[in-house]
């Protein structure tokens, strides 16, 4: 093997991460469509964007999403933010410094690192660049008292008093112990939904303040580390949209699903069927004692069911519901239904939603096994599926949440949103042939010579500045080779300029698909394009 080619095998060939993928052209042309749906109909109901940033505190989605969900135990991409090199380093010498020798010289050391490495923290903690969970900040405490504690015996003249040495002893230990936790950095997650920013963002911003209802909307990319396949990413996309404030007036949820079915209709999804479900309220009893009830069955079938629903008895029971597990179907059947135990409110919400639902003209379809995987799910569930998905064929899900604001510090607040997963919205209008989008140029111009070169350059900016797709080739080329090329581009019409056609000005205009060929003056052809334009769009 020549060294050129050991080089060429060497080198890595680098790829887009399992899981993830680019999206291209013509693809994101319907991708672009989709979006600008979005924001057109969902300006219609009086939904502004808002855009998050992509990663926030692992907290935020732990404390909100629920940690018995599959989402935060197994599949959020989180890291720590930053670590503090120096301090990261000090750390480790405090925690590794030998205190076999409980000696004047060693002590000094010791305290001076302690001193040093508690005030070097506090300012980084206090400016939020380190973890202010309560685990962190715990300690960090803790360190800090038994440093005091360690003080407080050295002037006691703990080292010449021998009854003193172990509670001395004792103190290191505790500061080394505690040191071991405390993280010199911030655990972030890369989002793996968004409600949980939106929330954070209402009350950050202290949106209560506005006019209640705020209503907002969001796109983009969310990241969960799941077995990739049809439909399935760790890059997805979502479009979601939440109403936060106000009441819990049916109306709202009825209006939030109506808006979804206008714009699934809009862009053109063919076959979506609506589920639609409530679960109860969380605080009351209703939910509280069908969950106790639920479990109670679970437990006299467990044998019967896999380990997953198994292990769901304990963490989150309502999830069993959603298994999609075959041998699972006929046991589920069995189980009490969430419908027979909501409490009047409940019922009454539920029974109004589906009356408005029909009032604005939403057909839908009552599943009692909708339960949605995310803790903070209450009353309202839904769900859209669409064709063409195979077994990922939910591509919307959604719900309301009135605790979720409180739950992450705010005031008690009302919520209810969805999010569409926009990656299979994509598949199903493709596998169902609404996803073409318009390929190719409009126009091609084929120039050759020097001064059919200065003119073609005029026409193209003139034709882009009405909005044509214009070729423009930046050499010249025999007409023959650029009408060759305006075929393979996909063009529709090639506009033919020689030295010739601007003398005359005369422009020779050629349908690609015909192979007709007319002859223009300048205005005439920017007239009859812009009627073909009409025409097809
Ligand atoms: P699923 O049961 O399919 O895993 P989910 O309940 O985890 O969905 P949600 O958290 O409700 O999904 O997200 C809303 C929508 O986002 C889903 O209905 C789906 O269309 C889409 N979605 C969720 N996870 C992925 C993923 N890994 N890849 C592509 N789309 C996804
Ligand atoms: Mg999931």
């Amino acid at each position: 093997m020549s060294d050129a080619t050991a080089k060429k095998e060497e080198r890595h060939k680098f790829q887009a991460i399992k899981g993830t993928r680019d999206l291209m052209p013509p693809e994101t042309e319907l991708w672009n469509r989709v979006e600008q749906t979005a924001h057109e109909i969902f300006a219609t109901f009086g939904y502004g964007e808002i855009r998050l940033p992509v990663f926030e505190e692992t907290d935020l989605f732990a404390r909100s999403i629920g940690l018995n969900t599959d989402v935060v135990s197994k599949e959020m991409y989180t890291f720590v933010d930053r670590p503090l090199e120096d301090l990261e380093k000090l750390k480790e010498q405090i925690i590794t410094r030998p205190i076999g020798l409980v000696n004047i010289t060693n002590l000094g050391i010791f305290d001076g690192e302690v001193e040093h490495f508690l005030s070097e923290v506090k300012p980084l903690f206090d400016r939020e660049e380190i973890s202010r969970s309560p685990e962190n900040a715990a300690a960090l405490r803790s360190v800090h008292l038994a440093h005091q504690e360690m003080r407080r015996l050295l002037l006691d003249r703990a080292l010449s008093r021998p009854e003193l040495q172990d509670p001395l002893v004792a103190q290191i230990v505790e500061i080394k112990n505690e040191m071991r936790k405390v993280l010199l950095g911030n655990v972030l997650t890369m989002r793996p939904e968004a409600t949980a920013s939106v929330c954070r963002a209402y009350i950050e911003h202290n949106m209560q303040q506005l006019p209640q209802p705020v209503k907002l909307y969001y796109m983009g990319p969310m990241f969960r580390r799941e077995r990739p396949q049809k439909g399935r990413y760790r890059q997805f996309y979502q479009i979601g949209a939440e109403i936060l404030g106000g009441t819990d007036a049916p109306g709202i949820d009825a209006e939030v699903i109506e808006m979804l079915m206008t714009f699934f209709d809009k862009v053109g999804l063919q076959g979506a069927t609506l589920y639609i479900n409530s679960i109860g309220h969380n605080a009351e009893n209703c939910r509280r004692g069908y969950v106790a009830k639920l479990k109670a069955a679970l437990e006299k079938v467990k044998d019967k069911l896999g380990p997953d629903s198994q292990r769901r008895i304990d963490t989150n029971p309502l999830r069993v519901l959603d298994s999609k597990l075959e041998s699972e179907q006929a046991i589920i059947a069995t189980l009490p239904h969430i419908a027979d135990h909501l409490c009047d409110e409940c019922k009454t919400h539920y029974a109004e939603v589906k009356r408005q639902l029909q009032v604005r003209g939403v057909l839908y379809q009552e599943n009692w096994r909708l339960v949605r995987g995310l803790d903070y799910y209450m009353r309202t569930t839904f769900e859209i599926t669409a064709p063409g998905l195979g077994s990922q064929n939910a591509v919307c899900g959604g719900g309301r949440y009135d605790g979720l604001v409180e739950l992450l510090g705010g005031t008690p607040t009302k919520g209810i949103g969805f999010a569409i997963g926009e990656d299979r919205l994509i598949l199903s209008l493709q596998e169902s042939g609404k996803g073409q989008v318009q390929q190719g140029r409009d126009i091609y111009v084929a120039w050759m010579g020097e001064k059919a070169h200065a003119t073609a350059i005029r026409a193209a900016k003139d034709l882009r500045k009405v909005g044509f797709s214009v070729e423009l080739p930046p050499l010249e080329q025999k007409f023959g080779k650029a009408l060759s090329q305006a075929d393979k581009l996909g063009a529709k019409f090639a506009l033919i300029l020689g030295d010739n056609e601007v003398s005359e000005g005369l422009w020779t205009l050629k349908t690609l698909s015909t192979g007709e060929q007319s002859k223009f003056s300048e205005p005439d052809l920017l007239e009859f394009l812009r009627q073909q334009k009409n025409v097809s769009s």
